[in-house]
């Protein structure tokens, strides 16, 4: 492709509004431009780019015998309301004002649709069904490029199955056709459990990338591998001591302490024997939440604790429903509460918790003897470098994107639809469903997350728009316009893809930081000077090497290159 008669808007200076590297590289090379908040064009180069990252996953995803389809945007809001999920997405949802139609931010409805009118014996199932399909999501925030568009390219799949061993073989085959596209994209990815959340099933995985550009937050060990989202993520800490003996009960006046710190300071004490107070609301019963210290509360963990939605307290309703302030709260003499404790305060005895009393305080609860608690779970927020649960090394606390989720649902949808089939005994039984997504904009974006330097993007030959990039430096001299023009004939015709910048209106300067900045693997540098004398130049983008090599071996070379 010539770049003198085609549309790559490159811009040299970064935009101000977009605030990580992906995204201001993806306009700077002229792949994308913005409409509006979340909404992008992706131009000629950046649409070549989103197809080979297309492409990569549909020939795995037949390849663990994934059947394609093409499925509407545009849903009847019925099938939503169906299962519930109008609510649960809420404001996440795009409603159409004229009909009563929403634009479909996943597809779990419209495949169960299809499957309860067609899939009606066992015989009919295994199947997996997949899309590369627009998907309309309204994210409060898109401030990340097309890593959190309001528009974006989903693949998305659903196995459909008879049994539960079933649903497990399908999830392990997503799993591995998710590590084979990733790992042929040249992405660098880790895999973590993760909580179900709203989405309501058992097991789930999310592949992750590590970047400072993530909205996710993961636990990592570099010592075996450990990776954990911080919403189930654990460290091996210890738990409370146990003394020996458990003292007697005791108020304490505490005047003008309020924090961990000030109590810890001012009683002279370990932090472990302080048991911190946080009170929500889970519809209308109050729920006291014990932590030890400074430890902080992860609210998924909470939620998964409580099962259902839960709110704080506002500060009247907390010296209504305790007779204290926060900081002065604690589990000894409430009524009607519902009591839980992070496990990290499990056994513990002769802990000092609020006296649900301005400035006081009581001193030596034990926790098996003074309190009716409801519940032990994992409450606790890891920190970095507490050690790894696996092997104790060191953790590391890193932002993350989700690549991929995979996800065993089970019958929560078939059940909502009604999607059932008739089993060997002719009993009618909810189809079993596994659900798979995949970012496509995102593949591309997090690869140039990865990899960047201070001159552009620099792809691998999986993702690359083109193999290599000709670049005819001075466009005067008729020797250099004669070889650049052979050399882009006989790649083409060795089938290699070539961008060809031919200008004749921009410096040499520049055609190389474009070439740079757009980031090709190889670039063929066609000058002056080397033509003179049989040569060109070949310049590796990612090494930085060039090569100087006789014109008639150029083919070869190329050749050699794309292979490596
Ligand atoms: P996130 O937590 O980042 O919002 P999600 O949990 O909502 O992601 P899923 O519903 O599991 O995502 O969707 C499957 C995949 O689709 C994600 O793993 C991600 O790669 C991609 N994806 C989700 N939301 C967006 C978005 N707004 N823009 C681009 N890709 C997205
Ligand atoms: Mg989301």
């Amino acid at each position: 492709m010539r770049l003198s008669k085609n549309f790559i808007p490159t811009v040299k200076e970064i935009p101000s509004d977009a605030l990580i590297p992906s995204h201001q590289l993806m306009l700077r090379a002229g792949m994308i431009r913005s409409l509006s908040a979340g909404v992008y064009s992706f131009l000629p180069l950046g649409y070549k780019i989103l197809k080979k990252a297309m492409e990569i996953i549909r020939d795995e995803m037949d390849a663990i015998g994934g059947q394609e389809f093409y499925l509407p945007a545009l849903n009847p809001i019925e099938l939503w309301e169906e299962t519930g999920r109008v609510k649960a997405f809420g404001d996440t949802m795009f409603h159409l004002k004229n009909r009563p139609l929403v634009l479909a931010p996943t597809h779990e409805e419209v495949i169960c649709s299809i499957a309860k009118n067609h899939l009606k014996s066992y015989r009919d199932l295994p199947q997996i069904w997949y899309q590369i399909q627009m998907k309309f999501r309204n994210e409060p925030r898109p401030r990340s490029g097309v890593i959190r568009g309001r528009q974006f390219f989903m693949k998305d799949s659903y196995s459909l199955d008879a049994t539960w061993e079933g649903l497990d073989v399908n999830y392990d085959l997503h799993a591995e056709a998710y590590k084979k596209m990733f790992t042929r994209a040249g992405l660098k990815f880790f895999i973590v459990g993760a909580s179900s959340g709203a989405m309501g099933g058992s097991a789930s995985q999310e592949f992750m990338l590590e970047s400072e550009s993530g909205e996710d937050t993961c636990t990592v060990c570099d010592g075996c591998g450990y990776a954990a989202n911080m919403e189930v993520a654990t460290s091996a800490l210890q738990k409370a001591h146990r003394d020996n003996e458990s003292k007697a009960i005791t108020e304490i006046s505490t005047p003008n302490v309020g924090t961990i710190d000030e109590l810890k300071e001012f009683l002279k004490i370990e932090e472990r024997y302080l048991a911190k107070s946080l009170v929500f609301m889970q519809d209308k019963t109050p729920i006291l939440v014990l932590m030890m210290g400074n430890d902080q509360l992860n609210e998924s963990k909470l939620l998964s604790a409580l099962g259902s939605d839960f709110r704080s307290c506002h500060p009247d309703e907390l010296k209504s429903l305790t007779g204290a302030d926060a900081g002065s709260i604690g589990p000894i003499g409430l009524q009607g509460f519902k009591i839980i404790v992070d496990r990290r305060l499990q056994g513990g005895n002769n802990l000092v918790s609020g006296a649900n009393k301005n400035d006081y305080h009581i001193a030596n609860i034990d926790l098996q003897r003074d309190i009716k608690i409801d519940g032990y779970f994992d409450l606790r927020t890891v920190n970095a470098g507490e050690p790894c649960p696996k092997c104790s090394k060191p953790l590391r606390v890193v932002n993350a994107i989700e690549l991929g989720h995979i996800f065993k649902l089970g019958t929560k949808y078939s059940d909502a639809l009604h999607a059932y089939y008739l089993d060997e005994n002719g009993k009618e039984k909810p189809i079993i469903m596994g659900s798979y997504g995949i970012g496509v904009e995102r593949v591309v974006a997090c690869f140039i997350e990865q990899n960047n330097d201070k001159n552009g993007i620099v792809w691998n030959n999986a993702l690359a728009p083109y193999h290599v990039h000709l670049i005819q430096v001075n466009s005067n001299n008729e020797k250099v316009v004669s070889i650049a023009e052979s050399l882009y004939k006989k790649l083409q015709e060795s089938l290699v893809d070539v961008l060809f910048d031919d200008r004749d209106d921009v410096s040499p300067g520049f055609k190389f930081k474009d070439a740079d900045l757009i980031g090709i693997p190889l670039q063929i540098i066609v000058g002056e000077k080397n033509v003179n004398s049989g040569n060109v130049e070949m310049k590796s983008r990612s090494t930085g090497k060039r090569d100087i090599i006789e014109i008639s071996k150029v083919c070869q070379y190329v050749e050699k290159f794309l292979e490596s």
